[in-house]
């Protein structure tokens, strides 16, 4: 499999879910709690497959033949929050090393940019998210502007680069906090 990795000037911009609890949000299928906006991944499988054999070595994440790195659609999820009360869409940065893969990617870093909402929420729900939004200090926006907020933070992946590549994207600049914020 070929290393070589394109260059992106931007931050990606990619789609994802948490799971709201007890103020907190963590990713929904590995018990990694974003105390922060910015994660960096860190591989916690010592031994992955590469389909020839095991990769035994400790690496950096995300490596092409592990499932390390963070992860996150290329589009907004699916409206599946309405079935679990706990979970929270939002629009995240990616950069460093990405995986790319068809329904998605798999970053380096990440930085949370906003959380969404659904309108069918109850009070609850749009108050918990309301409440993790504020923590992180990122906006709360409706599920259904997502993809339009989405542009402020990033570019999505060139379709070039659709559906299997490895890329390498410059850092989150603080600019988008600035506009937003100011
Ligand atoms: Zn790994």
């Amino acid at each position: 499999m070929t290393t070589e990795a394109p260059d992106l000037i931007e931050p990606v911009v990619g789609f994802r879910s948490w799971r709201t609890l007890d103020g907190h949000i963590s990713s929904p299928y590995v018990p990694v709690r974003w105390h922060d906006p910015v994660l960096h991944a860190v591989c916690h499988q010592s031994v992955a497959s590469n389909g020839q054999g095991f990769l035994h070595e400790p690496h950096r994440a995300p490596h092409p033949d592990c499932r390390c790195g963070i992860y996150a659609y290329h589009s907004p999820p699916h409206r599946f929050a309405k079935i679990d009360f706990r979970t929270v869409p939002g629009i995240v940065t990616m950069w460093g090393r990405i995986e790319v893969h068809r329904g998605g990617m798999r970053a380096e870093h990440a930085r949370i940019c906003a959380l969404a909402f659904f309108d069918g929420w109850g009070g609850r729900q749009k108050r918990a998210a309301d409440e993790v939004a504020a923590d992180l200090s990122v906006p709360l926006v409706g599920y259904d502007d997502m993809q339009e907020a989405a542009r402020q933070f990033g570019s999505s992946l060139p379709d070039s680069l659709l559906p299997e590549a490895a890329v390498r994207a410059k850092g989150a600049q603080a600019g988008w906090l600035r506009r937003l914020f100011a």
